[in-house]
């Protein structure tokens, strides 16, 4: 076996690149890495650090050796990989403030460079090519402990429930590696299996310590691992960045590389609805597409390489601006506080207006259509309604899985909403048929969608098929309600941004100093993925000249300033949001 090979052996996971995901650090780069850290030498089986533990500092070996493991069935363990001179420890926890999702060891007496988390931060700043082979590491590490069965926490509950798809769908797009067990609905409903006692506590996540929450809420699901991190409540940011869709995490990389401390504030997860789309072809770069899902992670990834802290599954409820600093109100009552804020809130599903629509959402009826979804509706028909580019590409994609994509518009063709790419696929397509002038007007069903009917409102005609499975891209409405009498919006919600009404001469200045907006959010902004990622990185150009130019304001020691927001927050308390 090559010393690559024996390095890391249990690797089983398909197209897994080893040298990538273990590259050595060449001597003249250990040089380089000493002053951020302190030599240490430990005994042979000593435990550096285990799963769950968070904020781990990176060891780089000098001499000795480290293994890295993952427990395994009946205590047994299963040996990942191994740490020799010059490799190094960590995967993507060591970027974020997840815990660790394995354990590591000493083999021999090993001698280390021990690098503490708040020196790695200054080195992944300072070093360029050593921040980008440990920032290619940690992607790699973590795809192979995606790929490791053992790995991350386990979802129990049944296929078709809402509260577990929703959970899955938040594991999913945030990374987290898990695995399904699924806890079929006649088997809970038997009385002597001993799962019917489990049933009303279902979906289950068992964590890696052995503890299990019983239907958690994706925020303490978030909280308890790691995927949140809760804003310093001492702490005034240099900006805020509300929603990590494409706008708000290139203003977050564009900021952090421009050394302004930033924080980003997402209820969901990094991506927004860019995060949904199955693939995104029209994004410069990228020849053959590429999905949402992976164009977010790699950017909240190149965030956090630049050191922004996320604090995800929280939304931001109010905001208000007193002695020039923004204090915005998160959801659970934590409140942040920031010297200027980039809203990039954006956009969210339109709905049909359709009797039971509410009852089938997420158990037949869905706004995405990736891998996760597809799983429900292979070699069945379904329904994708609308006629803008994601709907068009939902049904070419379902059109490779399904056994017939029936797609509805209201209007008599897709010519004036659809790029020409996507008509011409959808026209030579045999597995898709095209109902114009039509409208779903039933929906049926048990505890999920069973039966659709639609009418073509030209002819009359209605048609009523067994179809378990709507996905409905009809356009979206902003995430504005948040901002609700304190920044001025069109008449449709949209946050009016640019040089007009006293504003300042920026395209991106909201009514309030300080406070910009970017992407779908935006009024009068072009709804597209490479527009929001280029507002999202010019404005923070915006923002720099605002804090220089208000330097003097700002000019008081946080404390004091914090101390103000907290007497005048007392004095005049703080409205709930009009959502
Ligand atoms: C299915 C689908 C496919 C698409 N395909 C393409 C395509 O191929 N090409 C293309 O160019 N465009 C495409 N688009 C459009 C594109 O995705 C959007 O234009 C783009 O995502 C807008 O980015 P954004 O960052 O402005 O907003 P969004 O992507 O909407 O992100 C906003 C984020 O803010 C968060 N948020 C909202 N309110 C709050 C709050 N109060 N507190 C905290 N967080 C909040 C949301 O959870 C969300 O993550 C597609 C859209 C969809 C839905």
């Amino acid at each position: 076996m090559s010393e690559e090979n024996d390095r890391n052996s249990a690797w089983n996971v398909p197209d897994f690149r080893p040298e990538l995901a273990f590259p050595q650090l060449t001597e003249e780069m250990v040089e380089r890495l000493r002053p951020y850290g302190r030599e240490e030498t430990f005994p042979a089986n000593q435990i550096l650090f285990v799963r769950g533990e968070r904020q781990i500092d990176m060891f780089v070996v000098l001499d000795g050796e480290i293994s890295i493991s993952l427990p395994v069935a009946d205590g047994e363990t299963k040996i990942l990989a191994h740490h020799r001179r010059f490799d190094f420890s960590g995967e993507l926890n060591l970027l974020n403030s997840q815990g660790s999702l394995v354990d590591g060891q000493t083999v021999t007496e090993t001698r280390v460079l021990r690098i503490p988390r708040n020196e790695l931060q200054r080195l992944m700043r300072a070093e360029g090519d050593i921040a980008n082979l440990i920032t290619q590491a940690t992607i790699w590490r973590r795809i192979g402990i995606l790929g490791e069965a053992a790995g991350g926490v386990v979802l129990m509950g049944h296929a078709d429930d809402a509260e577990m798809t929703g959970l899955q769908r938040f594991l999913v797009r945030n990374s987290y590696p898990h695995r399904i067990v699924e806890v079929p609905m006649e088997e809970a409903a038997r009385p002597d299996d001993g799962l019917s006692d489990l049933e009303p506590s279902l979906p289950a996540v068992v964590l890696s310590d052995g503890r299990t929450l019983h239907r958690p809420t994706i925020a303490e699901l978030a909280d308890e691992l790691g995927i949140t991190e809760l804003p310093d409540p001492q702490m005034i940011y240099d900006v805020v960045v509300v929603g990590a869709g494409p706008a708000g995490l290139a203003a977050a990389v564009y900021a952090a590389s421009e050394g302004l401390c930033t924080l980003v504030i997402e209820g969901t997860a990094p991506g927004g609805q860019a995060g949904t789309s199955s693939k995104i072809e029209n994004y410069l770069g990228f020849p053959t597409g590429i999905s949402g899902n992976r164009l977010a992670s790699r950017a909240q990834l190149q965030a956090l390489k630049f050191g922004v802290r996320f604090a995800i599954s929280r939304d931001v409820i109010t905001v208000e601006q007193i002695g020039g600093i923004h204090k915005l109100l998160l959801a659970g009552g934590i409140p942040v506080c920031s010297r200027s804020v980039v809203v990039a809130s954006g956009a969210q599903y339109r709905k049909l207006s359709v009797e039971n629509y509410n009852r089938f959402e997420n158990h037949g009826i869905y706004y995405a259509a990736t891998a996760m979804e597809s799983l429900l509706c292979r070699d069945r028909e379904v329904i994708v309604v609308g006629g803008g580019n994601s709907a068009g590409q939902a049904a070419v994609f379902l059109s490779g899985i399904a056994s017939h994509v029936h797609h509805i518009v209201r209007g008599k063709s897709l010519a004036s909403t659809m790029s020409q790419y996507l008509i011409s696929r959808i026209e030579n397509s045999s597995r898709i048929t095209l109902h114009t002038h039509s409208e779903i007007v039933t929906l049926q069903g048990g505890s999920s969608l069973e039966r659709v009917a639609w009418i073509d409102r030209r002819s009359g005609d209605l048609t009523e098929k067994p179809i378990g499975s709507v996905f409905v891209m009809i356009g979206a409405e902003p995430n504005s309600g948040w901002l609700f009498g304190a920044v001025k919006l069109d008449k449709k919600g949209f946050i009016l941004t640019g040089g007009t009404d006293g504003f300042e001469m920026t395209p991106y200045a909201t009514s309030v100093p300080g406070m910009f907006a970017v992407g779908d959010v935006r009024s009068k902004s072009v709804k597209r993925v490479a527009s929001a990622v280029g507002e999202g990185s010019v404005v923070i150009s915006d923002v720099h000249r605002y804090l220089a130019d208000h330097r003097d304001d700002f000019a008081v020691e946080p404390h004091s300033a914090l101390a103000a927001l907290r007497s005048a927050s007392a004095a005049t308390p703080l409205q709930p949001a009009e959502l």
